[in-house]
């Protein structure tokens, strides 16, 4: 069975999320952002064995610890091709704006829709759902999504950025993660959790 640690982590408020198989205790650790050292000794307070770490996307509020997590875990580092260039350019990853410059180390493995990840007797199925950055990538397995930026509770992921694509985002939302079971909850990037459901019924950006 499928057990999630969700915890807002840093300046920019962002989920860090410790997914787990709960019979095998293997984990994946999704956007070590902030805070790493302190998600590292709950890891060790919890029995888990991480198996990979994995970046819903490029952005330093997702990655600026990274290299902690990797240090301490030597585990395979992922993420999707089109985002994978941020990890190691400041000003990709948006870093550089902030005056502290982040680089990440450069990914191990690259990710795509399509792919099944699997952690203990968990499988993970993943989900291209590019907009907020184009290399976003949400992760379901047992009614659970990983989205990263792409779906908050009534909101969506910003798409300001250079590299941003609205319609893209709308319309990968409305096909990819609103044909999900309506009880799926959605563990967001930012912010609190949600459902499908609510979310067909109240985003004001996106209806299903
Ligand atoms: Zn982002
Ligand atoms: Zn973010």
């Amino acid at each position: 069975m499928l057990r999630i640690e969700s915890r807002m982590v840093g300046p920019y408020q962002m989920n860090t999320i410790v997914a787990w198989c709960d019979e095998t205790r293997e984990a994946v650790w999704f956007d070590p952002g902030a805070e790493a050292e302190s998600v590292l000794r709950w890891i060790q307070e919890n029995d888990l064995r991480v198996t990979r770490i994995v970046n819903t996307h490029g952005h330093v509020d997702h990655i600026a610890e990274n290299s902690v997590a990797k240090a301490a875990l030597n585990v395979p580092l992922c993420i999707h091709a089109q985002d994978r260039a941020k990890l190691t350019d400041p000003e990709l990853n948006l870093s550089h704006w902030t005056g502290i410059p982040v680089v990440s180390p450069d990914a191990d493995e690259i990710l795509e829709e399509g792919m099944q990840l699997t952690c203990g007797k968990l499988v993970f199925e993943l989900f291209h759902v590019p907009g907020h950055s184009p290399g976003s990538l949400v992760f379901y397995a047992e009614k659970n999504l990983i989205a990263g930026d792409t779906l908050f509770y009534e909101s969506v992921g910003r798409t300001d950025f250079p590299d941003s694509d609205t319609d893209a985002l709308f319309s990968a939302i409305q096909k990819k993660i609103y044909s999900l079971p309506d009880d799926t909850i959605v563990y967001p990037g930012h912010g609190e959790a949600t459902t499908v459901g609510h979310e067909k019924l109240h985003n004001p950006f996106v209806r299903g």
